[in-house]
């Protein structure tokens, strides 16, 4: 038996990374998966993969939400869940932030994720309830220089979350919000993405870790996979009582400053 038996589960930002492991797991627990992202090659490759759905979906655009739904409907008959993981960071100060680059982060991390939890959940609701992941972060709960509208867009969706579960408890959709610290994705060292990039992967890696080491009581980054089987705990019966809260997982980071 899995623990996602029969489920239909909806993971945006699924082609890579976060998402990517999210979907894999997901799969392997018996749920039927559907893989969405503006990454199409990646995701259509993943979903052939697991044999689950591809659907194409930027979760700024309203019309994209109605589309993912339709085609989740007619694929599977029912949605039962959601993992909002789509999301963009960008480094700059706040007063070097351009409006355009703050709305991009917005659109993406917070209006994304509200989009996704007012076109989705009145099918979770007509499917008996079920549950919402919103993928926040370390920068939800606490700051970080340098990351002032990503940060501002993962405060937005803790609060969203628990405004989330308070109007959703009645229709027995629980809600709930991680909050990774620093993962080994494309996000936290884009170089890997990037073969023409000034810093090759290898050594950009290199220095993440020895930075991690430092700043990180369990004295590393964590692992995409770490990230995919704590949401599955919020997606399965395991956590039918939690509704409401960020899980902060990090590897010890926000517990505090460490002086020995
Ligand atoms: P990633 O960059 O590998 O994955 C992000 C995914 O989101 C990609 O597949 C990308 O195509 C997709 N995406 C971007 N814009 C989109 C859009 N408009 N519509 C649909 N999909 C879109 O990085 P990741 O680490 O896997 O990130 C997953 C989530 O975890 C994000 O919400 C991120 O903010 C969050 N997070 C990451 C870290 C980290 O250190 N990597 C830490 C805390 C939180």
């Amino acid at each position: 038996m899995g623990k996602l038996d029969g489920r239909v589960v909806i993971v945006t930002g699924a082609a890579r990374g976060q998402g990517e492991q999210e979907a894999r797991l997901f799969a392997a627990e018996g749920a039927r998966v559907v893989v969405a992202d503006v990454l199409d090659d990646q995701g259509e490759a993943l979903a052939k993969e697991l044999g689950a759905l591809y659907v194409h979906l930027d979760v700024r655009e309203e019309s994209g939400w109605q589309a993912a739904v339709a085609a989740a409907q007619k694929a599977y008959g029912r949605i039962d869940g959601l993992v909002n993981n789509a999301g963009i960071l960008r480094f700059n100060t706040l007063l070097d932030t351009p409006l355009d680059e703050f709305m991009q982060v917005v659109q993406v991390n917070q209006v994304g994720c509200f989009l996704g939890i007012r076109t989705v959940a009145p099918h979770i609701a007509d499917a008996g309830g079920g549950t919402i992941v919103n993928t926040a972060s370390y920068t939800g709960v606490t700051g970080m220089a340098a990351v002032g509208a990503y940060a501002a867009s993962k405060h937005a969706i803790v609060g969203l979350t628990r405004v989330a579960a308070l109007e959703l408890a009645r229709k027995k959709i629980r809600v709930n919000a991680m909050c990774p610290g620093a993962i080994d994705t494309a996000m936290s060292n884009p170089a890997l993405l990037d073969p023409n990039a000034d810093v090759d992967a290898e050594s950009s890696a290199r220095g993440l870790e020895r930075m991690y080491r430092k700043l990180v009581p369990l004295g590393r980054i964590g692992r995409p996979d770490e990230v995919a089987r704590l949401a599955l705990f919020l997606t399965s019966e395991d956590s039918s009582y939690i509704t409401g809260q960020p899980f902060v997982i990090d590897g010890g980071w926000l517990a505090g400053v460490s002086v020995v």
